[in-house]
């Protein structure tokens, strides 16, 4: 395992779920953190606890990554040290509706679009042209298994994963010749908000996701998030499948 120490990380969707159960197994490394979200107030209530809890520096910073010119500013609005950003976990991501694609809102689509495709793209523009310079870096995206198979009524959902898969597939070979590596970790059903997002803040309905299953915690994913980024520079983790044992 090869120290992380004071790398900066920098998390996206660092509000709930996968993000913030990164934030917390990042801040056990020794790392920097920025941690962005659209809800600040958890941002900041994180970064309290885990500054207290490991004595981490933190960076909480408001930021909506479908919001092109608010990644642009990111640079800008961080202090000078925290600019050079090792790690970027593009996690933030949604799914909305359960819906067949001829009976869709055309809205849900294009929020999933704009997160999950264009907000993990400007992110990724913003930030790998700096890692390339300084010679260091790590850029993981977080996808699903919904990137390898689509289900009933998660097309438009399962597209923007596997646009995401190929994504990381292509900056890989983009960055080919670089220090800099790409991994995707792909999880399956992992308990989260991620449910209860996808259906308009229904908790009941959210529940039931989960009833038939164990489904994986977000420190799973986190775990293995930071597996991938402490292993030795010559070792690139390209991707994971991390699915539930009785997941199919
Ligand atoms: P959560 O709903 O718990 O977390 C999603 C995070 O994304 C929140 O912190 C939210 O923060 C953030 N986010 C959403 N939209 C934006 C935006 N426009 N700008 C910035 N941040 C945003 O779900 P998960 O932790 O489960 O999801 C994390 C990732 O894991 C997603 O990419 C998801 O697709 C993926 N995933 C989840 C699975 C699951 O079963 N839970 C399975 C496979 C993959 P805020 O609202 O404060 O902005």
């Amino acid at each position: 395992m090869v120290s992380i120490q004071d790398q900066i990380v920098l998390v996206t969707g660092a509000s709930s779920g996968i993000g913030a159960a990164c934030a917390r197994a990042f801040a056990q490394t020794g790392a920097k953190l920025v941690l962005t979200a659209r809800r600040f107030d958890r941002l900041q209530q994180l970064a309290q606890t885990l500054e207290q809890e490991f004595k981490t520096q933190i960076y909480p910073l408001q930021l909506d990554v479908c919001d092109r010119s608010q990644v642009e500013g990111v640079l800008k609005a961080l202090p000078e040290p925290w600019q050079a950003v090792d790690i970027l976990i593009n996690n933030a991501g949604l799914s909305r509706g359960l819906d067949k694609v001829h009976q869709g809102s055309v809205q849900d689509w294009e929020e999933m679009i704009d997160t999950n495709i264009k907000g993990l793209l400007y992110m990724t523009r913003l930030l790998v042209p700096g890692m390339v310079d300084r010679g260091r870096g790590h850029i993981i995206n977080i996808g699903s298994i919904a990137g390898h198979q689509a289900y009933p009524g998660g097309a438009v959902y399962c597209a923007t994963k596997a646009a995401v898969r190929t994504l990381s597939a292509g900056l890989k070979m983009d960055l080919l010749g670089t220090p800099v590596r790409v991994s995707e970790i792909d999880p399956g059903i992992v308990e989260t908000e991620f449910s209860q997002v996808r259906f308009h803040g229904d908790t009941e309905r959210a529940k039931r996701v989960y009833e038939s299953t164990t489904p994986l915690t977000a420190d799973d994913i986190a775990e293995v998030v930071v597996f991938c980024t402490t292993r030795p520079p010559h070792v690139n983790v390209s991707e994971i499948v991390v699915l539930a044992t009785d997941q199919a």
